[in-house]
């Protein structure tokens, strides 16, 4: 029992949801330079125009001038694809995302005396009511059949094929609904007089296999409705295991407020770096370079209570460490590693991280929007600067932010 749920004309269904002043409107989405970009989405009042993505924003213009213009903002759907996802979330953790605001649920034996289609109307219903937005759902016994499905009766849909029904449902469909399908694809199949599934479970394997290879194997299963693809639940998802920064000073330092800071400005960049990848840590490991018993690198970790991608949370333990193992004397490097990494949407932390309430609701993302625009570098804690004053002449930084000094610096605590 899979389902595929992709919401209907997202981006424009964003910011009607947002602002209540764009419902019912034509709404278009446009991607920057306005007077020279493309349509990345339309509300379905605009699609009735004949607006749609792809096509240039003037010739939207010509046919609608009078629709609602606004520029795209990523960052937006992506929090608003996260709210999604928290959603369905409750209904079943096998659930693989497939785009901004498509997905994949297994609810094989989850739900064994409940009918799917009433389960579907359920996260429909929900969807709408806290988030204000149309999806529309596939069901079928995978997730070809699913996603097929759920363009069968967009926008607000929703379709069950039955196991016994694939072939009958597949035969009238364009082969173009079939992922992983494109317009190349499309159009050899076109010449073999293939445009429908019922057209493409006629041709041979071989004659399949010749014109497309491996892929051509793929048409073949998929003409008859087959897919094991497993849905791949999100923390299964692989994952870059860690994430650091560390960095070789010029001199030897032996003082415990400058390399404070530094642990700060490490500490700082490896945060920044897994709010952006929307993961968090669930440990942090500092290595120190400096010479003692006999060793030259030693390194100490230690897990947090619970998963996270704070700066101060992340630097603290990363101090605590180094305290707890510094012998005192000067040391030659330092680094700081955020290790057993999760994805926010895994956890479902995201909304908890930086409650709203708070100084850092407010004040980290406007701090990443900032480093996102004019660089890593641009600006830091006032806990930071100690670590500058001393990384003025000191070796390379790995990773992002290396020109920071050579950026304006904001004292911002
Ligand atoms: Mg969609």
């Amino acid at each position: 029992m899979i389902l595929h749920i992709d919401a209907d004309a997202f981006f424009a269904s964003v910011e009607q949801s947002y602002n209540p002043l764009l419902r019912g409107k034509s709404v278009v989405v446009c991607g920057r330079p306005i007077a020279k970009g493309i349509v990345t989405a339309a509300s379905y009042e605009a699609k009735k125009f004949g607006i749609k993505a792809g096509m240039p924003i003037f010739e939207a213009k010509k046919l609608l001038p009078g629709a609602i213009y606004i520029p795209v903002d990523i960052p937006k759907y992506l929090d608003f694809s996260t709210k999604l996802l928290k959603i369905y979330l409750q209904y079943t953790k096998i659930l693989e995302p497939y785009s901004i605001d498509e997905v994949f649920l297994d609810l094989t034996g989850q739900y064994p005396d409940s009918d799917p289609e009433k389960l579907a109307r359920a996260i429909k219903a929900q969807v709408k009511a806290e988030l204000g937005v149309t999806v529309s759902v596939g069901i079928g016994p995978n997730k070809l059949i699913a996603k097929i499905a759920s363009e069968y009766q967009k926008p607000d849909g929703l379709f069950l094929v039955n196991p016994k029904e694939v072939l009958t449902f597949l035969a009238a469909q364009p082969v173009e609904s079939c992922p992983g399908i494109g317009p190349k694809t499309t159009q050899a199949l076109k010449t073999l007089n293939v445009r429908t599934f019922a057209d493409l479970i006629a041709i041979p394997e071989g004659k399949l296999r010749l014109m497309f290879g491996v892929n051509g194997f793929k048409l073949y299963l998929a003409a008859r409705g087959i897919d094991d693809s497993p849905v791949i639940a999100l923390d299964q998802l692989p994952l870059e295991k860690s994430m650091g920064h560390e960095t070789t000073f010029p001199n030897w330092i032996s003082s415990q407020e400058q390399i404070e800071g530094i642990l700060w400005e490490l500490s700082s960049k490896v945060a920044f770096r897994l709010r952006e990848r929307k993961l968090l840590a669930q440990g942090v490991r500092i290595k120190i370079k400096a010479k003692s018993h006999g060793s030259t690198k030693q390194t100490y970790d230690k897990r947090f209570s619970g998963p996270t991608a704070d700066d101060g949370e992340i630097a603290y333990l990363a101090v605590h460490l180094f305290l707890m193992h510094w012998n005192r004397k000067a040391v030659k490097g330092i680094g700081v590693t955020a290790f057993a990494l999760v994805s926010m949407e895994s956890v479902g932390e995201q909304m908890h991280l930086f409650p709203p309430d708070s100084v850092k609701g407010e004040l980290i993302p406007a701090i990443d929007s900032i480093k996102q625009k004019y660089g890593a570098g641009i600006i830091t804690r006032g806990t930071n600067l100690l670590a500058s004053r001393a990384n003025g002449k000191r070796g390379k930084t790995i990773g992002p932010g290396s020109n920071a000094n050579r950026n304006l610096r904001l004292l911002i605590q």
